[in-house]
This record gives structure tokens, C-alpha cells and sequence, in this order.
């Protein structure tokens, strides 16, 4: 097993990253939901982590499941729509990958990350190339997976996974809606980047950021 590359502190200071990130794009991620859904992607996911710094993140003594298990109540209870419980699904699914661990190696930011994806895939039912944060996620954890089956290190393998999340969200652009508010246009969705694929490039992103 690698390193440790992510405890509680590292965690924290995640999810912190990620909230001012989120709050930094919100105005982007309501646009781009505006195009394609009804312009709420930036606020619904600015409101869930201001919630989550709320519950999550004042914690003391939890490890890294802890603090995601709070996230994802965070996130289920204060933001309505698709996207909030997707995402509130997904960190408890990362949650509950790694129990009780305190120190996490990049396998286990990969066993965690998968598992959230996999959480995601479950509740949407969305296939790759349906223009959801699936395809945004995927690659994430693809690339990730090759990365430490490469023999790179936690940092690298990581922000290769968020290159891969950041290619898989603009490879959003010319696809064809078929899951939530976005199918409902039909072709008229394709020539716009999906909103809930942005705000997963963001997630993996800071991720890459937060982890050493
Ligand atoms: P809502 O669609 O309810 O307004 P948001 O605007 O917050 O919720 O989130 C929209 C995003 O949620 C989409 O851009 C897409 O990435 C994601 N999404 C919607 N439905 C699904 C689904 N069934 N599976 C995976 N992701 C989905
Ligand atoms: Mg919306």
C-alpha cells in the first residue's frame, strides 16, 4: 500500500476547498444549467456546502468516513432536485468504503471514489455518454485506477484524474441528454457542457488540490 495522502485535516480542508470553489462557480454552473435545466445547478450546489461547512466540518475527532457520511446528510437535506441527493449519495458511499480509517492511501481514495460513482450510477441510472456527472466521474476514476497501476504517486495519480474529469466534462458538450431535466430537450441539449459534469470536474480537481 502507498503513502498516507489524505487524513481528517486533509479532509476538512477538502471540503473547505471545494465550498469556495463551488461558491466561486456558482454563477458558471447556474448558466450552464440554465442553458440545458433551470439555472439552479450553482445555487443548489453553493447552498448544500454551505450546509456541509455547517455540519461536516466542525466536527472534531472524526475521520475522513465521518466527515463524508456528514456530508452527504448535508447535502440530502438542503438541497432539492436531482443533483443535491446524487452528491449526498455520493459521499456516502465514499463513507462507506473506508470506515474508521484515519489515514487514507491514494488505493484507498480510489476504492472510495469508485464506490461513490458507483452510488451515483445506481441512484441516476445513468450510462456513460448520457450527459450527466457520470461522465465527468468515470473518467476520474479510470484514469486514477491507471494511474496507480502505473506506479505514480498519490499526488500525480490524482491530478490525473482530475485532467480525466475535466476531458469527460467538456466531452459533454456535443452529447445527447437522456437522463434528468436536461432529456427533456432532446437534441436541442446537445452544444452545451453539463452542469452536474462541471461541478464533478470541480470536486475531483480540488480533490488533486487538497491531498500530499
Ligand atoms: P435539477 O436537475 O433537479 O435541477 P441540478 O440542476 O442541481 O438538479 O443538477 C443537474 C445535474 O444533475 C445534471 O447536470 C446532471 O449532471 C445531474 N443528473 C441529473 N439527473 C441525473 C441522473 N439520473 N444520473 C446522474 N446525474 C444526473
Ligand atoms: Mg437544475
Amino acid at each position: 500500500m502507498g503513502d498516507v495522502i489524505l487524513d481528517a485535516r486533509g479532509a476538512r480542508a477538502w471540503l473547505e476547498l471545494l465550498a469556495g470553489t463551488l461558491s466561486e462557480h456558482a454563477g458558471e454552473l447556474t448558466a450552464l444549467d440554465a442553458a440545458i435545466g433551470d439555472a439552479d445547478h450553482g445555487s443548489n450546489m453553493d447552498r448544500g456546502f454551505k450546509a456541509v461547512r455547517q455540519k461536516a466540518l466542525n466536527q472534531d475527532g472524526a475521520d475522513p468516513a465521518a466527515i463524508f457520511k456528514q456530508t452527504g446528510m448535508a447535502l440530502i437535506s438542503t438541497v432539492g432536485g436531482a443533483g443535491g441527493p446524487l452528491y449526498g449519495t455520493f459521499f456516502l458511499r465514499m463513507a462507506q468504503a473506508a470506515p474508521g480509517k484515519e489515514q487514507l492511501t491514494v488505493e484507498d481514495l480510489r476504492d472510495m471514489l469508485k464506490a461513490g460513482l458507483e452510488g451515483v450510477v445506481q441512484r441516476g441510472k445513468a450510462s456513460p455518454g448520457e450527459k450527466t456527472m457520470v461522465d465527468a466521474l468515470g473518467p476520474a476514476v479510470e484514469a486514477l485506477d491507471a494511474a496507480i497501476a502505473a506506479g505514480k504517486g498519490g499526488e500525480e495519480a490524482l491530478q490525473e484524474a482530475a485532467d480525466a474529469a475535466e476531458r469527460g466534462a467538456r466531452a459533454t458538450i456535443p452529447m445527447v441528454a437522456r437522463k434528468g431535466r436536461a432529456s427533456y430537450l432532446g437534441e436541442r441539449s446537445a452544444g452545451h457542457q453539463d452542469p452536474g459534469a462541471t461541478s464533478s470536474a470541480l470536486l475531483v480537481r480540488t480533490l488533486a488540490q487538497s491531498v500530499g
